[in-house]
């Protein structure tokens, strides 16, 4: 006893300041990680290459990336549409490259307006084409991000997602990729000058302020800094700019983590007590703890803003 009574003291304090740093520690700008997931597969062409080509283009730009597994939420019936002809073997090459597999529906509808049984139909449908296929994951991601606007479509989808074993592929980091793939495939369709390089700019910091800005709310919300998800549709600008927009997160200190890790954080089995969902679970978690909601949507979250900054920075002004 009194051999040990000296240090043990001593010791104990040591162990209590460890135990305290490690709990005190503020989560450090190198904690904020990161998955990326993709929407909508197969996705209607943009306005550089053909959906094959895409496809090639996006892994190479992952693998170049070093993201080593991301989430694909297929669409099924968009197989059925022209630009969904060797979606199949897409799908399988994203598989292939060693991402993983969702459920995005088959009709991808808006929940709030539609029938419950039939919209439930409807992911049943698209879950029988997933069902045993390689890289398969039991997530639903709902079209939108609706998961209803009031709480009997709102409960009755979190008890139909229970009843199949599937969870919520839900997303942090809601943004407006696609809109400004929109905007690129209009330019092109005008034939204006588009700069790449500034195109790439202004993507890359679209998304990292989006993620920082989620990333303050969670803080702000939890104390803490989750997994977080970031929705990215398969466009041809996530084909041509994914190495950018990694690399911009990484110098802002976002880590990369694969996706089944993401959904691995505590938030996954989190269902908001709130109607406010559209806006992905760190924004659903801040309203449910009673924080406004016009404060939780990012400025670039806007499509008219977005127009508005294509206009000032990517389109090349006529030098004439
Ligand atoms: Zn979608």
């Amino acid at each position: 006893m009194s051999r040990f009574a000296g240090w043990l003291g001593p010791l104990k304090l040591i162990i209590l300041a460890l135990v305290a740093c490690v709990g005190l520690a503020p989560a450090a700008a190198q904690d904020k990680r990161i998955a990326l997931s993709f929407d909508d597969i197969p996705r209607h062409p943009g306005g550089f290459m053909t959906p094959d080509e895409r496809t090639i283009a996006l892994i190479e730009g992952l693998r170049e990336a070093g993201v080593g597994q991301a989430a694909f939420f297929v669409t099924t019936g968009n197989l059925d549409q022209d630009y969904g002809r060797n979606g199949e073997a897409r799908i399988r090459a994203y598989v292939e490259a060693g991402h993983v597999i969702g459920n995005h529906s088959h009709s991808h509808g808006w929940l709030w307006n539609g029938d419950t049984a039939a919209y439930i139909a409807d992911l049943d449908r698209a879950e029988a084409w997933l069902a045993g296929r390689p890289g398969k994951r039991p997530w639903y991601r709902f079209p939108y991000l609706d998961e209803g606007r009031d709480t009997a479509r709102r409960d009755a989808l979190r008890a139909a997602l229970r009843a199949r074993g599937l969870a919520n592929g839900y997303v942090t980091v809601d943004n407006f990729d696609w809109a400004i793939d929109d905007l690129a495939r209009q330019a092109i369709a005008d034939k204006r000058a588009i700069d790449l390089r500034a195109l790439a700019d202004f993507y890359a910091e679209t998304i990292v302020r989006t993620a920082d800005f989620n990333d303050r709310i969670a803080r702000e919300t939890l104390g803490h800094s989750p997994i977080h998800v970031l929705l990215l549709h398969e466009t041809d600008l996530n084909a041509l700019f994914i190495p950018d927009v990694v690399a911009a997160l990484q110098a802002d200190g976002w880590q990369i983590v694969t996706i089944d890790e993401a959904y691995r954080d505590p938030i996954a089995q989190l269902e908001p007590d709130t109607l406010y969902l559209g806006g992905g679970r760190v924004a659903a978690l801040a309203a449910a703890a009673g924080r406004n909601p016009d404060s939780l949507v990012y400025e670039r979250t806007d499509e008219a803003e977005l127009a508005r900054l294509f206009e000032e920075r990517v389109i090349v002004k006529d030098a004439r």
